[in-house]
């Protein structure tokens, strides 16, 4: 039999990930031993002429995976809307022996795939009666096999949790925004940020929740009131009362009131002039949310779809319906493609019709939680406590090395503590600050502009309190009248708060509830899936590999890079597959001398053959004798005259930097929920203590006392890890070619 060909397609607007997708695609067909073809410009491209259709090999796609748009092309296709257009399609895929296609693009480019294989058949026939195909030909096609994967920075899209480009936008979101909001700081004002949506508040409400801003207008959500600029004003000013100098309201493409009007970016502006009786500025975003580098997990996410893609397609029956490749809960799923489409067009009608309920009950769970707690976060102000509620004190602290996002927790937590009416307590620099008693209280104010800042504003140090620490530990708990304990960190964190738990027979004062929240770079702590500030890390790895690349262009050079982990791969793993590294070392699966063998072979074959540049990283504690100086001397003496080697020590680079959007969103919605875990249980008058985290998609609690059992404590990191699935895929599209 003859190999299944495959051509890829990419369509309606770009988006950022769009060529990690292609390149996995290819590599994962030609892996499999399948023929894989790209469409150049979309729709139009394979309407217009068989010149479009182009056979990629390995190397075709190299280098592309930090590229922004689509190295394929995109575009709208008029001609592709009408039955001929497809026809002619369909007739420049038999004579190009394609039988599967994978389309990347928007709602609307997946209607128009799933018309076009519902058709195929009708389509195929018209073109033998017409003589323009063969009847051989028309009998060799009888079906299309198709795949979607959805490419939209919007996220709009019904069924899967997020759509390629849709975080590197919210990346281009941030970081506009927190630029707006220094100069508005600066100078006591408002601003009205216009970001894309016109269905979906997607992008608006986690960049709103990202930033701190003050009020979102999202599609799905129209202000409840009519008279929503006074309430909004009268929002504003509270904040201002509260002692803000900057306002930030962002507002989605499609936001609209009750009524269904359009509310624009200068609806606001007015309004709030109106009211505030200031000068109020507006800055509409455009297009630079979908320009620059794809982030590290759009990269991931187009690899992972793409890998997906090809799996699929090579599995499927002719009686198969066409699917949409997704990500629910962290791992890929195959969605009905007619059905996806057809739901998240109700989304859009269900707007129109100004049936708002049923537009949100339609969004993901994790959707309509971020808006709940953005609700609340812009709700807290200082409150006195609620009628016949006790008053508790709760401590904030943070421990183990820096992670970014940690701040973005402790503000969190802070103020929605205060807007309890509960008396919050920062405490210094970790552990050593709680046994020097270094608490003290906090207010609204003292945490503003935490949300975007790295480092940690609290101080945080890696001491686990052991022996006298702890007796010190219980006369601070006692003095400062400690009802809870709020530690946000990593290992240390943990630890710590077991040793209390453990110690708890011989002091009494450790007898309140204590939640741990993960903060950490290595991602390496029991009971959750993402710990806070691995993202932001990751994005860091690939900023630094990127540029590192960059540097290498005209000579043969490998590079060694080191990253951190401790003894986790996470960095190593998931940093590799966003900068297409093509090996990386972890201490999960150790590190052979043979395995070196050959990886010296594979780059001397490789550089002997052309190739310019070698990727390999290296998870700091992979092996203890086989070191990054060690490495970079072995493949240097062995390349002698073929290509040198350099190592990187990435380093503390990757525990700094201002987070990332997703650890943002992911440190508000978990500080929200241990604020409320703490609180209930003061109420309750319970001491059970946990850590918290997220697993397929939902926020878990884990009894305290399961820490050890779910441990590899030696090498402190959890007995299970959900990523080391995702190691063959990493390989396989690492390798320099296709075996054979
Ligand atoms: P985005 O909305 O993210 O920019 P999209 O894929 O929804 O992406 P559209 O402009 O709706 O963007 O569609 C892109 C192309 O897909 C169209 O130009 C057209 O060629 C094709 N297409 C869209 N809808 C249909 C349809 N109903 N029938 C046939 N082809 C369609
Ligand atoms: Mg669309």
């Amino acid at each position: 039999m003859s190999k299944k060909r495959i051509a890829i397609l990419t369509s309606g607007g770009d988006a950022q990930g769009m060529n990690a997708a292609v390149r996995s695609v290819v590599r994962t067909a030609l892996d499999k031993g399948a023929e894989v073809y790209a469409i150049n410009e979309g729709y139009q491209g394979l309407v217009d002429d068989g010149d479009s259709i182009r056979r990629m090999d390995w190397d075709s796609v190299g280098g592309i995976l930090q590229l922004g748009g689509t190295i394929i092309g995109s575009a709208r296709s008029e001609a592709f809307r009408t039955r001929e257009g497809r026809r002619t399609a369909a007739r420049n895929l038999v004579r190009a022996g394609i039988d599967g296609l994978i389309v990347i693009g928007g709602d609307g480019s997946l209607t128009g795939a799933n018309l076009f294989r519902a058709e195929w058949r009708s389509l195929i026939s018209e073109l033998v009666d017409a003589g323009e195909i063969s009847a051989e030909e028309g009998a060799a096609y009888p079906n299309l096999s198709l795949v979607g994967l959805v490419g939209s920075i919007d996220n709009d899209f019904t069924g899967t949790d997020m759509t390629i480009g849709t975080d590197t936008a919210l990346h281009r979101i941030t970081e506009a925004v927190d630029a707006i909001t220094s100069t508005a700081a600066s100078h006591q004002r408002t601003f009205v940020v216009k970001v894309m949506g016109r269905n979906c508040g997607y992008l608006a409400l986690m960049g709103a929740l990202a930033c701190g801003a003050d009020w979102v207008l999202i599609p799905e959500a129209p202000p409840d009131v009519e008279n929503w600029q006074e309430v909004l004003a009268e929002r504003l000013r509270a904040g201002r009362k509260a002692g803000r100098r900057d306002s930030i309201v962002i507002i989605a493409e499609g936001a609209r009131d009750r009524e269904g009007n359009y509310i624009g970016s200068g609806d606001v502006q007015r309004a709030l002039e109106e009211q505030l009786r200031e000068e109020v500025r507006v800055t509409v975003l455009g297009h630079v949310q979908r320009g620059g580098r794809p982030s590290a997990f759009d990269r991931t996410l187009g690899t992972l779809m793409g890998h997906e893609a090809v799996n699929t397609i090579l599995t499927a029956t002719p009686d198969d319906e066409p699917v949409v490749i997704g990500i629910r809960n962290n791992r890929m799923t195959r969605l009905p493609l007619m059905e996806s489409v057809r739901k998240t067009q109700a989304v859009a009608e269900a707007i129109e019709a100004k049936d708002y309920e049923k537009a949100m009950s339609l969004r993901s769970s994790s959707f309509k939680d971020a808006f709940q707690t953005f609700k609340t976060m812009v709700r807290a102000l200082p409150h006195p406590v609620e009628q016949g509620k006790k008053r508790f004190r709760i401590a904030v602290l943070n421990a183990g090395a820096p992670s970014p996002g940690m701040n973005t927790a402790a503000r969190a937590a802070i103020r929605l503590g205060l807007d309890m009416g509960h008396v919050m307590l920062g405490v210094h620099n970790g552990f050593e600050g709680l046994i020097d008693g270094e608490v003290e209280g906090m207010d609204w104010m003292s945490v503003s502009g935490w949300a975007s800042r790295g480092g940690s504003m609290l101080g945080t140090t890696r001491r686990i309190p052991k022996g006298r620490d702890l007796y010190a530990i219980a006369r601070v708990v006692e003095d400062h009248h400690i009802d809870a304990l709020l530690l946000i960190g990593g290992w240390t964190a943990y630890e710590a708060a077991f040793n209390m738990l453990s110690s708890r027979p011989n002091f009494p004062s450790f007898n309140i509830p204590m939640i741990c929240l993960p903060a950490s770079i290595n991602n390496n702590l029991p009971g959750s899936e993402f710990s806070i500030g691995a993202d932001t890390a990751l994005n860091s790895i690939v900023d630094a590999v990127d540029k590192i690349k960059q540097s290498a262009v005209a000579t043969r050079r490998c590079f060694v890079v080191e990253v951190m982990g401790h003894y986790c791969g996470y960095l190593g793993l998931m940093g590799g597959m966003a900068t297409g590294a093509e090996r990386v070392y972890l201490h999960e699966e150790g590190v052979r001398l043979r395995d070196l063998q050959l990886d010296v072979e594979k780059l001397l074959s490789g550089f002997q053959s052309g190739k310019r540049l070698g990727l390999m990283i290296r998870n700091e504690y992979a092996n203890p004798v086989y070191t990054t100086e060690f490495m970079c001397s072995l493949f240097e003496e062995e390349g002698k005259d073929v290509f040198d080697v350099r190592p990187a020590i990435l380093g503390h680079l990757q525990q700094g930097g201002d987070p990332s959007p997703f650890d943002r969103v992911q440190a508000t919605r978990l500080a929200r929920m241990c604020l409320e875990y703490l609180i209930d249980h003061c109420d309750g008058g319970s001491s059970d203590s946990a850590f918290i985290g997220i697993q397929n998609g939902k926020i878990l609690f884990h009894d305290l006392r399961d820490f050890d059992r779910m441990i590899d404590a030696e090498h402190q990191r959890p007995k299970e890890q959900w990523w080391l699935e995702l190691k063959g895929i990493a390989s396989l599209l690492a390798k320099t070619r296709p075996a054979g």
